[in-house]
């Protein structure tokens, strides 16, 4: 059968994809198998057309996980890389896109598995964003040096910001405005950032997070699917060097939950299902035109244009490090969605 293969090479802007197992309502609908990933390889292999004539398409990505691929492989071939960077006082970030059902969730804040002695940090099931913060600390604490740690979880929704964290009984909403003393970073005013002080805190502040964003859903009738959220941790550091001078560094990790994404059509514009439920989605549209004009190296860099883009201005492009992780089911019932998310991933690189 015909393949047909596309290649990449970026060093600032990483795409994984990560393939879940079948679900139980895949399983019920007797869907079968169209995705085959290879974690060696590095490559996806789609079959795109079935029946006499199939075709499949291979796309290769930086790197691939398996059906059965672990929390812990995710985090350490991608995210370890970036914590390094942060600590070393860059911004970076790094994304989950796909599809609603296909694992995003999954992978940003993982899961508890049924066994009530294991602890978060022993959790097989843990995500990135708990694993991050253990290893922020680890790391910090085995050095001479100062820190401080804070972190912050927002949510958009309709392109309006509710923090996450707040104290304040309702998830407030937040207003954005140029900071007129760094070109191209925002201040979100009224957005709480919590001082953590050490790796005991961080599950109690996670679930705090987790609660407020289904009151807020709630409040706002919302559809979860619909919504982006952004974990910010931002790490300030003080060292004495040789010379006996300080040596201070800030460095910032986003780690960004998007919204599904089945409104947006293969090629990149909005799906016409998408248009007529009045569910654009501002953000995740940009973010693709922001993505793709960096990788372009394009003059013009559209980050205005949604509010998304606008909190993560300064920790894209640059001297920044992105990692999109892309989640897919294998299942024949989403093959559409599936082509388009490799599409989209793809055009990241
Ligand atoms: P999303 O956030 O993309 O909408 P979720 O993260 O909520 O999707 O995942 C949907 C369901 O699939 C959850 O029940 C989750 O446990 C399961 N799931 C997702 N990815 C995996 C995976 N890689 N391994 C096992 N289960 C997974
Ligand atoms: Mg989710």
């Amino acid at each position: 059968p015909p393949t047909s293969k596309v290649k990449l090479e970026n060093q600032h802007i990483q795409v994984a994809v990560r393939l879940r197992p079948f679900n139980q309502s895949e399983k019920k609908q007797c869907s079968y198998s169209v995705v085959d990933a290879n974690h060696d390889k590095k490559e996806v292999t789609v079959k795109e057309r079935l029946g006499i004539n199939p075709t499949t398409k291979t796309f290769s990505f930086d790197h691939v996980f398996e059906q059965n691929g672990k929390q812990q492989q995710v985090y350490n071939s991608i995210v370890s890389p970036i914590i390094q960077e942060v600590l070393n006082g860059y911004n970076c970030t790094i994304f989950a896109y796909g599809q609603t059902g296909t694992g995003k969730t999954f992978t940003m804040e993982g899961e508890r598995s049924d066994d009530p002695n294991l602890s978060w940090e022993d959790d097989p099931l843990t995500g990135i964003i708990p694993r991050s913060l253990a290893h922020i600390f680890d790391s910090l604490q085995s050095q001479e040096c100062e820190f401080s740690v804070r972190v912050s979880f927002l949510e958009l929704y309709n392109e309006e910001l509710f923090d996450l964290l707040g104290s304040s009984v309702d998830p407030l909403r937040l207003k954005i405005y140029e900071d007129s003393a760094r070109k191209g970073s925002v201040i979100i005013q009224g957005l709480e950032e919590i001082v953590v002080k050490s790796k005991d805190e961080v599950y109690e502040i996670l679930e705090r997070g987790a609660c407020r964003r289904q009151t807020a859903a709630t409040l706002m009738n919302a559809f979860s699917s619909r919504s982006h959220s952004v974990f910010t941790v931002t790490i300030h550091t003080k060292e004495n060097t040789m010379e006996g001078e300080e040596l201070l560094k800030t460095g910032k990790l986003h780690l960004v939950d998007l919204a599904g994404s089945e409104n947006i059509g293969r090629s990149g514009a909005v799906d016409k299902r998408a248009r007529e439920a009045g569910s654009i989605n501002q953000s995740l549209l940009t973010l693709g035109r922001v993505i793709t004009a960096l990788v372009e190296h394009a003059p013009h860099i559209p980050y205005r244009e949604s509010k998304l883009t606008r909190i993560l201005q300064d920790s894209l492009g640059g001297r920044t490090k992105t990692s999109i992780i892309a989640t897919i089911s294998p299942a024949s019932i989403n093959l559409e969605e599936t082509l388009s998310t490799l599409d989209y991933a793809h055009r990241a690189k």
